[in-house]
């Protein structure tokens, strides 16, 4: 008998012993960083000559490992691996595959705050925000493990007299999954395990920026029985790797998380069918966000000065569902921009080694000049009240930054920042703070601030986002509870850790027998 799903519940780093845990789980960590990892193709590990180095953003000096990086004709060998290996794996009885989860699941339970250590090296992490991506990959383990359990058998379906029909699911076949760097360990293992669990192969090509936390999850998949060449390890470039792959003939499926604009392209060159190709490949995209908090009139101020301070500063800033824009009726406009102004300026910067510090690194050199740029575009858009200042001398370090009276029409309001930068404006009225809140192409998270209860059914039907949440932030969606997907430009609304996620990575057949 399965134990019902459960998410994994966060550390609590006000107890000296968790604390000391972690202390720990660093110095450990730190004495292994700067090793070498290979490529893993059909369970063989192969070095290459050309390398990715991976940094800590918090101390750029400090190397975090360095990865072989694959090039075509790798590609072209893990892809074979893959392809050969799903003739085996899709036959793998459902409960074998989700056992595999499962064990892994235990695995990394055991050794949680190592990996959430690693997030802290090589993403920059701070230590709560290290310790919920570790707790979301441990969910997506369980939670997919127990779905593909749940449709194991198909859907129920009617049969006449003399008739025996059955719905069934069956995998694709190769998958590519493209994972980012901002969950570095909870997006780049639940995308992979959602297609691995339902019976697929894929090629994982993990973020530059963060391939070693990826590399031990599949030290942990092997370690949990995972056969060979069933997932493939192929760091590489967008442009080289991963252009190949989006074309291959074999490629089934694609499964990516990150920007708009390299997931528009990917749609684009999955749609043109390639010589040998005999399907319709399908993407499952997870883009950008530029979401809002709508605080009404009627509302915990308080409440709406925190929410937005965490979901705007958490981890930077560098999440699709971070608030980047905040919408707050006229009545309470000067009174909760002074409270975020407040809070902001409490925030400490630095190494997120120092528990103290609350705000991180941004990942990189060019995540750094893309939010310094749009600051300074602020400067002439809003009023500055907090931040606007940043410093790459050792780390990429940037101040939480808010600007206060933006108009809605302004860059800031309108274009993803993906750093710690949060726009604020005002309306008149509630409907007007949705207007506001809607005016733009993406369609990821959304909350809304209210104890008038006719606002908020006004904002459950019209604040047109895929996670819209009631007095809290917009950040934070638990696998299970929360599903995690949106609309329009943030991608194809696939809800990871939601009920039909898994049947994104699969097909019906329909089987009827005459008896
Ligand atoms: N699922 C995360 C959240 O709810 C965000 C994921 C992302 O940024 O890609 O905050």
């Amino acid at each position: 008998m399965m134990i019902p799903y459960k998410h994994e519940p966060f550390t609590d780093f006000t107890s000296n012993e968790h604390a000391d845990a972690y202390q720990t789980a660093l110095k450990q960590v730190k004495e292994q960083l700067g090793q070498e990892y290979p490529l893993i193709i059909n369970g063989e590990k192969v070095t290459t000559e050309q390398k990715i180095s991976s940094y800590n953003p918090a101390k750029k000096s400090e190397l975090v490992g360095v990865v072989s990086k694959a090039d075509q004709e790798l590609a072209e060998k893990a892809m074979q691996a893959a392809h050969t290996a799903f003739g085996e794996w899709q036959y793998t009885p459902a409960e074998v595959r989700a056992d595999i989860l499962f064990k892994a699941a235990a695995i990394i339970r055991r050794r949680k705050h190592e990996f959430s250590a690693w997030l802290t090296f090589e993403a920059g992490k701070p230590w709560n925000e290290a310790d919920a991506d570790t707790a979301e990959a441990i969910d997506f383990l369980e939670y997919y493990g127990r779905q593909m359990l749940a449709i194991k058998d198909g859907q129920p379906v009617e049969s006449r007299v003399g008739e025996f029909n059955r719905y069934d699911y069956i995998p694709l076949g190769v998958g590519v999954i493209i994972s980012p760097w901002n969950f570095p360990f909870a997006i780049m293992a639940g995308t992979t395990v959602a297609a691995v669990v339902t019976g697929n192969t894929v090629l994982l090509k993990p973020a530059s920026t963060t391939p070693v936390v990826a590399y031990k999850f599949i030290e942990v998949l092997e370690e949990a029985g995972l056969p060979a060449g069933v997932v493939n390890y192929i760091p590489g470039s967008g442009a080289e790797v991963g252009d190949y792959l989006v074309d291959h003939k074999h490629t089934r499926f694609i499964s990516f998380t990150g920007s708009r604009d390299v997931g528009l392209r990917i749609n684009q060159r999955a749609s043109v069918v390639n010589e040998g190709q005999i399907w319709i490949k399908r993407v499952i995209a997870e883009m950008g966000g530029k979401d809002t908090i709508v605080v009404d009139k009627e509302a915990d101020l308080e409440l709406a000065a925190q929410s937005i301070v965490k979901s705007a500063f958490g981890f930077s800033g560098q999440k699709c569902s971070a608030c980047s824009r905040v919408v707050i009726v006229d009545e309470v406009y000067d009174e909760v921009v002074a409270r975020v102004e407040e809070l902001t300026k409490a925030l400490q910067v630095g190494n997120p080694e120092d528990p103290t510090n609350y705000t991180g690194p941004v990942i990189d050199e060019a995540a750094f000049n893309k939010i310094t740029s749009y600051i300074e575009i602020g400067k002439e858009e809003g009023r500055l009240i907090a931040g606007g200042t940043a410093d790459q001398s050792e780390g990429y370090f940037v101040q939480p930054t808010v600007f206060a009276d933006v108009s809605p029409e302004a860059r800031i309001m309108k274009e993803e920042i993906f750093g710690p930068v949060v726009a604020i404006s005002k309306a008149s009225n509630f409907e007007e703070a949705i207007a506001i809140a809607n005016d733009t192409e993406y369609g990821l998270t959304g909350a809304v601030i209210s104890k008038n209860r006719t606002n908020i059914e006004y904002a459950r039907q019209r604040f047109h986002v895929g996670n819209l949440y009631f007095n809290r932030g917009c950040t934070g969606a638990i696998v299970g509870y929360q599903p995690f997907g949106g609309f329009n430009m943030s991608g194809t609304d696939s809800k990871a850790g939601g009920p039909d996620y898994l049947q994104l990575h699969m097909q019906a057949k329909t089987t009827s027998e005459t008896l």
